[in-house]
């Protein structure tokens, strides 16, 4: 059993995908052309980012499911993961193409986002790795969701806590949301699972999970724990990229959950490693390390 201030596991199954992102001045509206400046390729993949967010940014041991295709853009995920001190459990498929993802980035650090999942798509509930050391299971929605839910209820049933940052927004099965102890939300994945509009503290009241979190973006995040209320404010930076905002608060919380600290001092660490993430480029080279985040902190 890990004591207060050890190292946890975390194990993330989830997705992986390479970034295509080019900056603009702003994000094309519907049937329009934007000439853009700069392009460049980074992984990324709500999964793989909160894999490294939890392993770098967090500091605790780290493993995550992912299955990639046989083509180029398989090897700097797996590269950035590595480098990230992420161990794996590779799928690895002939039958379709590693994830891609093509971003288009603001001067106002806006973005639009299309995903082709490719890979992804192929991870089932038998895929998940032994849970050995795991204390939480981190899972997103970029998965099919069958085996998202199969991965919950196995993780209930081994004593594991399961947490789902349940983006993208979509509505989602009671059975799955039955199996969850801790739900991390952004306000708009929070008004469509809720169907509450408008007013966070009700759609928080209308979802049946025991601790819910919900990020709110440059206002920080709040939090019902335990039937408490929290509040984090965010810290202030100048944002750039706000693409690896969510999925780096996302990892660095559940690591300091896994660590086994209060959930209050979790929530800050959490926004600060945000902040941090928002001020580079890159959803998982922009996630900062555990002593750029102390030092924000101190
Ligand atoms: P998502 O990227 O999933 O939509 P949010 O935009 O809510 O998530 O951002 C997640 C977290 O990142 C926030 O709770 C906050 O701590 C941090 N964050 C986001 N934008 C900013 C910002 N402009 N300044 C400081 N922190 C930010």
């Amino acid at each position: 059993m890990t004591r207060p201030g050890e190292r946890g596991g975390v194990l993330v199954a989830g997705s992986a995908n390479l970034d295509f992102v080019i900056r603009a001045g702003h994000v094309p509206a519907p049937g329009e052309t934007v000439l853009g400046r700069g392009f460049d390729t980074f992984p990324g993949g709500k999964g793989a980012n909160q894999a490294v967010a939890c392993a770098r940014g967090g500091g605790v041991a780290t493993r995550m499911l992912l299955a990639l295709g046989e083509d180029a853009f398989a090897a700097p995920i797996e590269a950035s993961l590595r480098a990230a001190g992420v161990a794996t459990t590779v799928v690895r498929t002939r039958e379709q193409p590693t994830g891609v993802a093509f971003i288009c980035l603001s001067d106002t650090a806006e973005n639009a986002i299309t995903v082709a999942p490719g890979a992804n798509s192929l991870l089932r509930p038998a895929d998940l790795p032994p849970f050995d050391d795991t204390t939480h299971l981190l899972l997103q929605l970029e998965t099919p969701l069958d085996s998202v839910a199969a991965w919950a209820r196995a993780a209930r049933a081994a004593g594991v806590a399961v947490v789902l940052n349940a983006a993208p927004a979509q509505c989602l099965p009671a059975d799955l949301l039955r199996e969850v102890d801790l739900l991390i939300v952004n306000e708009g994945e929070l008004a469509r699972l809720s169907g509450v509009e408008g007013d966070v503290a009700a759609a928080i009241d209308a979802l049946a999970v025991p601790d819910i979190v919900v990020t709110l973006g440059a206002r920080g995040c709040c939090a019902r724990i335990g039937g408490q209320r929290l509040l984090q404010p965010a810290f202030s930076v100048q944002a750039l990229d706000t693409t690896g905002a969510g999925d780096t608060f996302c990892g660095t919380l559940v690591a300091e959950l896994s660590r086994r600290q209060p959930f209050a001092a979790a929530l800050r660490y959490a926004c600060a490693a945000s902040a941090l993430a928002c001020e580079r480029l890159g959803a998982q080279a922009g996630v900062p390390s555990r002593a750029e985040v102390e030092r924000l902190l101190r």
